[in-house]
């Protein structure tokens, strides 16, 4: 993971008044990506680049964060998956043929 540049982080915080731009979850500035507890939130690369660029950056608590990313993977692996059909059928064929051998 790229750092973010402090300026930026430090704008896109101002900006969202403390708060999860999703929900609105109230959130503690030196809880940045904590572990545990109340508060804790992320900066997220809306791009997914992370360029340091204020527009690409949302504050988000850590369980909208969480969320953006499963959606995220699940979309990969729908694209991965049509891509990869026939890939994926070539390589059953060719297992089973070798398990009958
Ligand atoms: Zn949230």
């Amino acid at each position: 993971m790229r750092c973010i540049p402090p300026s930026i982080l430090e704008q896109a915080w101002h900006n969202s008044g403390g708060c999860c731009q999703r929900c609105g979850s109230r959130l503690a500035w030196e809880r940045r990506g904590c572990k545990g507890g109340w508060g804790k939130w992320v900066a997220h690369s809306i791009s997914g680049l992370q360029k340091p660029s204020l527009a690409d950056y949302e504050i988000l608590c850590w369980n909208c964060h969480r969320d953006e990313v499963v959606n995220r993977i699940h979309t990969f692996e729908k694209q991965f998956a049509k891509h990869h059909t026939k890939w994926i059928g070539c390589e059953t064929s060719r297992s089973s043929s070798e398990a009958s051998i």
